[in-house]
């Protein structure tokens, strides 16, 4: 770019703002509106848009014309892969165990990939993800955990902002942009990123499923994804939103992307009963009370087939491209428990971290543990709601702790959760043995 400097040399002159009929000679728009419009030489113009796209397309290209990244040092096995993603998510041992086969398998296949261009080998097909389980038991901290195990580019998508192209909303591209930004804009990366796609049960072709916000069928939407989930070269806007023709496009090779998609697919468990032909059981209420049907709802889940999929939506050329099916279970109070207590970051271990940062000492005793976890059932979004009844909770406390003076412990019990007694303070140190009033109540809390 050589705006500012005058033909035949000479020092540059400095950038002058247009007048206000001037426009960007690269993208048409008048100068105000736009922040800056810089004039080169014979009433040529560009704007500072049109300025930023061009930095981005030329760092795109200089990272393509590196040397090819040697990929993997080494494919984790799956056994690592489940153990790593242990120490994150509770449970779901069917889904980790899935996914760790499924993700060891597409990153061999990225490095017999590499190991094999020019020669004429056997092609490992590519292995994207369908996660399937309601809400809050895990999905997006399994996609989230693996690309943080695995070292490699992470985005996340929602399905429901996602059009057909030529409708409003936004272009399925959109998503590799999002990857693209995670990688700091560097292509060989992002090309070996992950991408999770949120609420895909949401773009299901059946009429109950027809969002209010969306003109379009969700089978369009299907259809725009397909080619991506496959493999193909695509042409990324580098500022997002619409694709107009006089764009420039960064290209990103989707091949080696892996796709994890997931979706809760209400109702999907009655499609299931169906096909293996048992009584239909599954949500008979939304709130997560009936401790029967939930535990149906998770053996149904996990005999789901891609058959049920497309009775469900879901069109046989999609869920082919998803060919790892990784079901996940409703989250139970014992889940719950674990959810607050054993992960790296568990929310318990902040919390305590926290007072320690305070010189001070934080107890939950089991049964408040319990007790959350109980609250957090009823709301019927499974792990995603114990944060909130925590924050609750601790927000008073948490309000006075760097004010006391002398070092104290506290203690959490069910009243305390319940808000029918302040919490226990008492000297640091001092290991009470709870009273029996703060033993567990028999019944469920009012
Ligand atoms: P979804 O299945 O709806 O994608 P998320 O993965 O977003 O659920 O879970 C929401 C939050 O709940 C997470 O950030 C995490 O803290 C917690 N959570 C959910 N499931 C688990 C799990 N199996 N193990 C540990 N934490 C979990």
């Amino acid at each position: 770019m050589n705006a500012g400097k005058p033909p035949g040399g000479g020092p540059p002159q400095p950038p002058r703002r247009g007048r206000d009929t001037d426009a960007c000679t690269f993208c048409g728009r008048l100068s105000p509106a736009v922040k800056h419009l810089i004039r080169g030489p014979a009433d040529i113009f560009i704007c500072n848009e049109c300025v930023s796209d061009c930095n981005q397309i030329l760092q795109a290209e200089a990272s393509r014309d590196k040397a090819p990244a040697p990929a993997f040092r080494r494919v984790l096995p799956p056994r690592e892969i489940k153990e790593r993603l242990d120490q994150y998510v509770v449970g779901q041992e069917q889904a980790k165990r899935t996914l760790a086969v499924g993700v060891h398998n597409h990153y061999k296949r990225l490095q017999a990939g590499l190991q094999s261009v020019g020669r004429d080998e056997v092609e490992i097909e590519k292995s994207n993800v369908l996660l399937v389980g309601p809400t809050g038991s895990g999905k997006t901290l399994l996609a989230k955990t693996l690309a943080r195990i695995l070292d490699v580019p992470f985005a996340i998508g929602d399905a429901t902002t996602l059009t057909e192209a030529g409708y409003v909303g936004e272009d399925v591209e959109n998503l590799l942009l999002k990857l693209l930004q995670a990688a700091d804009m560097d292509v060989q990366r992002a090309q070996q990123g992950i991408i999770y796609i949120d609420e895909i049960d949401k773009i299901a072709k059946t009429q109950n499923n027809v969002s209010i916000t969306r003109d379009v069928s969700g089978e369009g939407v299907q259809q725009a994804l397909l080619k991506m989930l496959e493999g193909t070269i695509a042409n990324v806007p580098p500022q997002g939103g619409r694709k107009h023709p006089e764009q420039q496009y960064i290209q990103v090779d989707t091949t080696h992307i892996l796709f994890i998609c997931g979706g809760t697919f209400t109702g999907l468990d009655q499609v299931i009963a169906r096909r293996i032909g048992r009584q239909q059981i599954g949500f008979k209420t939304e709130t997560g009370d009936d401790a029967v049907s939930e535990k149906e709802l998770g053996k149904l889940l996990a005999r789901v087939e891609t058959e049920d999929l497309v009775e469900f939506g879901m069109i046989p050329e999609f869920v082919g491209r998803l060919p790892v099916l990784a079901p996940l279970q409703p989250m139970d109070e014992t889940a719950l428990v674990s959810v607050l207590t054993e992960p790296k970051n568990a929310l318990v271990r902040q919390y305590q971290r926290m007072f320690e940062m305070e010189g001070a000492e934080l107890e939950f005793t089991p049964p408040a543990l319990r007790e959350i976890a109980r609250l957090a059932l009823k709301k019927g979004t499974g792990a995603r709601a114990l944060r909130s009844i925590c924050e609750s909770v601790m927000q008073d406390i948490l309000y006075d702790l760097p004010e006391r003076a002398e070092p104290s412990r506290y203690r959490i019990t069910p009243q305390v959760v319940r808000r029918e007694k302040p919490v226990q303070v008492m000297p640091k140190g001092k290991l009470e043995k709870p009273k029996d009033e703060e033993a567990e109540p028999q019944r469920e809390s009012a």
